[in-house]
């Protein structure tokens, strides 16, 4: 059975080194006697792992000193609700833009905690979001704890082209589905998040990249689980954690030193999407609702004339060395997710594939 090329949006796909050297390491990790699964948190082996994998994202990422690198669980959906737990604790107002299913979620998570001012900042719900709004389109409050974004929507296939100005109000963003995909200048953000099982690692694991003077007490109540600040004082080990995943994470992440960096990852990443754009572009049998100017680099959305040929493309791609092509239940049609694991071949096998897919049933 050959591997295939699988465009699924996550948990997705994960470097072919990566993968040979977890089996490589799996029964004995560097003489341990145990694999890293295995392995107690508290270990002096363990423990050099989860601090060079913290450093490794410092340095594959560029983050300052003044920020801190958390290993968590319960995905990016948990900190729907941890985000604003936390920092609602200052004026209790927070800004939110709409731009996609995950946005509007972590909006209405906030919307939870009584007593809070959680205003939308911008929408494009009017349009199905396929485009992103812009700094004119923004109403923003001052005095907000925080302004949350979703860089990449997964869902829709859009992203943030530029980052907004906010004054002095901290950019909370969802990175779950391009972070690693491309330089950021962290320094702009207060806070990032993103659950592992996309770019980054196996799921079960969510960083969030938080800068240090964000890290104050919680709203009363909040769990210790829930607490910024504890598990930053711990270094991500209150408790156990996703140790598996975070090791997975440091050969992910020292995959993309090996290659060249996040600059090199955001050159191969372009060409990959302008392939299988620029055959979109050309063609008059698929089509892409997303304005060009907002179109992901990471999940390129797509659909055929009508339901049935969707799922017919979705049926026969199966039986061409590719699976996870359907697009999201919410929104049909048709999605590739191709993110760093993803090689150029796939995305050329796929295009090959779509026009032959076109002429036969066009
Ligand atoms: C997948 C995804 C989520 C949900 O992530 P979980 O880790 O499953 O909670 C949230 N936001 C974005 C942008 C995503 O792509």
């Amino acid at each position: 059975m050959p591997r295939l090329y699988n465009f699924s949006a996550g948990p997705s796909i994960l470097p072919v080194p990566v993968l040979e050297q977890a089996r490589d390491e799996l029964m004995d990790y560097k003489g341990s006697g145990m694999s890293v699964m295995e392995m107690s948190h508290r270990s002096k082996v363990y423990d050099e792992i989860i601090v060079h994998t913290e450093e490794m994202f410092h340095k594959v990422m560029n983050i300052p000193d003044d920020y801190k690198v958390l290993f968590l669980q319960g995905g990016a959906t948990m900190q729907f609700a941890m985000v604003p737990m936390n920092l609602l604790a200052g004026n209790g107002i927070a800004d939110y833009t709409l731009t996609g299913t995950f946005s509007t979620n972590a909006y209405k998570e906030a919307q939870k905690f009584e007593g809070k001012t959680i205003n939308v900042a911008g929408s494009t719900k009017d349009v199905n979001f396929v485009r992103i709004p812009q700094q004119n389109d923004l109403t923003l409050d001052a005095k907000a704890d925080y302004f949350h974004m979703c860089q990449n929507n997964t869902i829709v296939g859009s992203r943030w082209n530029y980052l907004p100005d906010t004054g002095s109000v901290p950019i909370v963003s969802d990175m779950s589905s391009c972070i690693l995909s491309e330089p950021v200048d962290v320094s702009k953000y207060g806070l990032i998040y993103a659950g592992a099982q996309k770019n980054i690692a196996p799921a079960g694991l969510t960083v969030v990249i938080i800068k240090k003077d964000l890290l104050h007490d919680p709203l009363p109540g909040t769990p210790t689980m829930l607490n910024y600040k504890t598990m930053a004082e711990k270094d991500s080990m209150y408790n156990t954690p996703p140790t598996y995943s975070i090791y997975m994470a440091m050969l992910v992440l020292e995959w993309i030193e090996k290659t060249g960096g996040l600059e090199q990852r955001k050159k191969f990443n372009q060409e990959k999407a302008g392939i299988l754009y620029d055959y979109l572009d050309s063609s008059s049998f698929y089509s892409t609702a997303v304005e060009k100017d907002y179109r992901s680099m990471m999940n390129v959305t797509f659909k055929t004339p009508n339901e049935d040929l969707d799922a017919k493309f979705v049926k026969e791609s199966a039986q061409n060395n590719m699976s996870n092509l359907k697009g999201h239940r919410s929104v049909g049609g048709l999605r590739a997710s191709i993110y760093n694991a993803m090689p150029k071949e796939g995305v050329q096998h796929l295009v090959d594939f779509m026009e032959k897919f076109a002429k036969e049933n066009g």
